[in-house]
């Protein structure tokens, strides 16, 4: 018996060790991965560039606290703002952790800078934003609060792409506008060019700032280095984690320039806020991405993941819609898709699911086209087999 919460509904595998697009399990049965952690090993699993930074920063320096400079975390936090439109980064260990952070500047930009007492964030259904108290209200899913009454005041919930339930939700309460650009977890929706443009105007007419989630559509997965870059806009505050360590738990939360002040010393912190080692990880895995030209390699794998998928799967009857941007990739089904991630790992691929009816691929950004064939092959086989099984006990 498990000494564990049962908060996880896990499959009958266990994994034990991984290289590149590949992992094992501990009865030796190979797999291609085509999850990732959920979009956390961007360069595939052990990647050797990160591996010999966390090595030789083992034998350097583990922990200080923030009340002293270590290099490492000024080193990474200048690449995050040499390559974005940031100019400041406040580090923290989880996705949820930089969404909270991001939910805190922007309440106190707008209190302590601005001094108009506006705290109201407005989000998307379907979203995802995490599991802390404050997350998990501004995530638009019911199913990850029940049972958590009360939740913190202060989020509103409109349908993405549908402008005028956003500007009608706009109140003189209001100090933000919160979403992800692709919602991932919530089914592979993409936004809108047009409504992202129209947002940005909407934020900027009211004094609002535009805070983009890209913990999951961040760090090269969209076939830009952040997702942002597809829709011509720059938001106020981005968040980050996932892939941003290659596999160590860590997060960021970025901002502009006239968001500096809002975070005064003593105003928010973390223990744990960008450790030597942690932000070893992260220098190391933005290096290895610029040198391997990671989001560009992401943007051909995913047009060309997008053309198989739709080529292989286009006519089958259980096939809704293949949708994506780079290597963030949904295939919609006619019904729920448990059944086929299950005899896709028997096998030998794993994949997620984005919602009850989508399966989600997330290869690492250094996928070949012989991997992306043999994925394809798989899926192709497996939900050609499901739709004759369907067809003949109709
Ligand atoms: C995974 C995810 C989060 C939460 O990150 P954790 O590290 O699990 O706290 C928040 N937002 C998005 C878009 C995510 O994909």
């Amino acid at each position: 018996m498990s000494s564990l919460f049962p908060t996880f509904a896990r499959y009958p595998i266990t994994l034990v060790k991984g290289k590149g697009s590949r992992l094992w399990d501990d009865q030796g049965k190979e797999y291609l991965d085509f999850m990732t952690g959920i979009a956390v090993t961007g360069l595939g699993h052990v990647p050797e560039r990160v591996k010999n930074a966390l090595v030789s920063q083992l034998d350097q320096l583990w922990h200080v606290s923030n009340l002293f400079y270590t290099p490492n975390q000024e080193k990474a936090a200048k690449l995050l703002t040499d390559n974005s439109c940031a100019d400041a980064v406040f580090f923290c260990n989880s996705g949820a952790e930089a969404n909270e952070a991001a939910i805190k500047l922007a309440r106190r930009y707008h209190q302590t800078v601005l001094g108009n007492g506006r705290y109201e964030i407005v989000t998307f259904t379907k979203s995802f934003h995490g599991r802390t108290l404050a997350t998990l209200t501004a995530t638009g899913q019911d199913k990850v609060k029940e049972g958590f009454l009360p939740l913190p005041q202060g989020f509103v919930h409109v349908p993405m792409n549908d402008l005028a339930a956003l500007e009608a939700a706009i109140t003189d309460k209001t100090a933000a506008v919160m979403f992800e650009l692709i919602q991932a977890e919530g089914g592979v929706h993409i936004a809108d060019p047009a409504f992202v443009k129209a947002v940005r105007e909407l934020c900027d007419r009211h004094g609002l700032l535009l805070i983009l989630d890209e913990i999951q559509t961040g760090m090269g997965r969209t076939g830009k280095m952040f997702a942002y870059e597809n829709y011509g806009i720059e938001p106020d505050i981005f968040t980050l984690a996932k892939g941003i360590g290659s596999g160590f738990p860590v997060g960021a939360m970025l901002a502009k320039a006239p968001l500096i002040p809002a975070f005064t010393a003593g105003s928010h912190g973390s223990t744990f806020s960008g450790t030597p080692i942690a932000t070893a990880a992260i220098i190391a895995t933005i290096e290895t991405m610029l040198i391997e030209q990671a989001p560009q390699r992401a943007a051909a794998s995913g047009e060309l993941l997008l053309s198989r998928l739709k080529e292989a799967l286009g006519g089958l009857p259980n096939v809704v819609e293949v949708r994506g941007q780079g290597l963030l990739v949904g295939i919609e089904c006619a019904g729920p898709v448990a059944d086929t991630i299950t005899e896709l790992q028997h096998r030998g691929l794993l994949v997620i699911t984005a919602g009850p009816n989508v399966l989600r691929l997330l290869p690492n950004l250094l996928v070949t086209e012989q991997e992306i064939n043999e994925a394809v092959g798989i899926l192709a086989s497996v939900l050609t087999e499901q739709a004759a099984a369907k067809s003949a006990a109709e």
